[in-house]
């Protein structure tokens, strides 16, 4: 029921090599699982389950499955937690579902908040490890960056992330958990019924919008926990956050952007940082797997981007490195045919980083080329710097136990 949703499209026909490829990757992500999501006291983790096993949990229990629909319900359009005020289940039933399962959040490990407003959260999961959430409101919105991984197997320079190693990847229940523990801190529930801006400034309703899957980790290499947990957010009878109010972020891996296109139909954004093959190598090593050409072939391919619809194309601008006129002529010339915009990302440092972010008088030259051309590109204003909340600076002490 509801694996996923009504949009879904076949994978456009692919030959044997991104097929094998695409299944090594799938096998290379089920080695670094995330833990049972079980209490210290054996009672099962109802969050992050499909409705289909959540049927199945309670079909096993002895309950009729339209028990499940009820408790999706509570779960993810009430945000309740606790079984006893689930008014419209029998106490009898309560005390039984209490006995067995429990409605988890991950603990909260610290909490910061920027003087922009922009809020981090150390979140820490069953097994101790640690990935950090990002809120950034907005005037008439608000995005959390969710995070996908433990680290992140990719090294990209300019991100502080990228010098953690890959510790384990998040499940479902970890990646919807920092949405709801986000929403928990805001007091967003029941899910409101609008769209985004808070209403006490004349919005919809939401407040938490918008979510980008841009915190720690490469999303496309936990595709399946990644689904799972946003098909569990896009369902209209929970969280109901439409696609197209989120937004994955990938640094290029290729072959799995058609399977995310045709199967989640989410908006896309790519890490690109650079025009030419030498200097992206060098920027997000992933490049010598999956070149510009091949990066942006699979975004001209990538279903539902239209000009309403745009591809994202991140640009951290570092200073004297990738900031210059001829850069940006190329970019305009790369991205041709491609209904895109350009976040250009001044550099947030991170200590120990080799690089500077460009000039403010770089940045604004850049932008006009590119605006020039046709395509939106604003130079996003850091937020969250003071807290090291920004983009590419987030990291957990977390690391890989090592192997006996
Ligand atoms: S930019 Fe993203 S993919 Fe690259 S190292 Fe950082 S977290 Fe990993």
């Amino acid at each position: 029921m509801n694996a996923f949703p009504p949009h879904q499209r076949s994978l456009p026909p692919a030959d044997g090599m991104t097929e094998a490829e695409r299944a090594r990757i799938l096998a290379k992500a089920a080695l670094f699982p995330p833990p049972p999501m079980v209490d210290a006291d054996g009672r099962r983790d109802l969050l992050g389950l499909s409705r289909a096993e959540l049927e199945a949990e309670m079909v096993a229990l002895g309950e009729k499955p339209f028990r499940a629909r009820q408790l999706w319900h509570w779960i993810y359009h009430q945000g309740e937690r606790d079984f006893a005020r689930m008014s419209t289940i029998a106490r009898p039933t309560q005390a039984k579902l209490a006995e067995r399962f429990v409605i988890g959040r991950p603990a909260i490990a610290a909490e910061q908040t920027s003087q922009d407003g922009t809020r981090k959260w150390l979140f820490s999961w069953r097994d101790g490890q640690q990935v950090e959430t990002v809120f950034i409101p907005e005037e008439d919105r608000g995005a959390v960056c969710i995070s996908t991984q433990v680290g992140c197997t990719l090294s990209c320079r300019f991100c502080h992330t990228g010098t953690q190693k890959l510790v384990r990847n998040l499940g479902a229940a970890e990646i919807v958990g920092q949405f709801m523990a986000a929403r928990d801190a805001y007091g967003e529930w029941p899910t409101p019924k609008g769209g985004s801006g808070n209403k006490d400034a004349g919005g919809e309703g939401r407040l938490l919008s918008n979510i980008v899957v841009m915190g720690m980790g490469e999303p496309l290499y936990n595709y399946e926990n990644v689904a799972k947990a946003l098909t569990i957010i896009m369902d209209h009878e929970g969280i109901g956050l439409s696609r197209r109010r989120i937004t994955l972020s990938t640094s290029g891996v290729v072959p799995m952007m058609d399977k995310c296109g045709a199967e989640l139909g989410v908006n896309l954004a790519v890490s690109l940082h650079a025009v030419t093959d030498d200097l992206r190598d060098e920027l997000v090593p992933l490049n010598r797997k999956y070149p510009i050409a091949e990066l942006l072939a699979a975004c001209r391919r990538y279903p539902g981007a239209s000009n309403a619809r745009r591809i994202t194309f991140e640009y951290v601008m570092l200073r004297g490195v990738n900031d210059s006129e001829a850069d940006a002529r190329e970019l305009v010339r790369l991205l041709r045919g491609i209904p895109a915009k350009v976040n250009l990302i001044p550099f947030n440092p991170w200590p120990g980083s080799a690089y500077r972010t460009s000039t403010p008088e770089a940045l604004r030259r850049f932008a006009e080329i590119v605006n020039a051309a046709g395509y939106s590109s604003p130079i996003r204003r850091p937020r969250g710097r003071d807290i090291l909340a920004a983009c590419g600076q987030l990291k957990t002490e977390s690391e890989r136990a090592r192997r006996a």
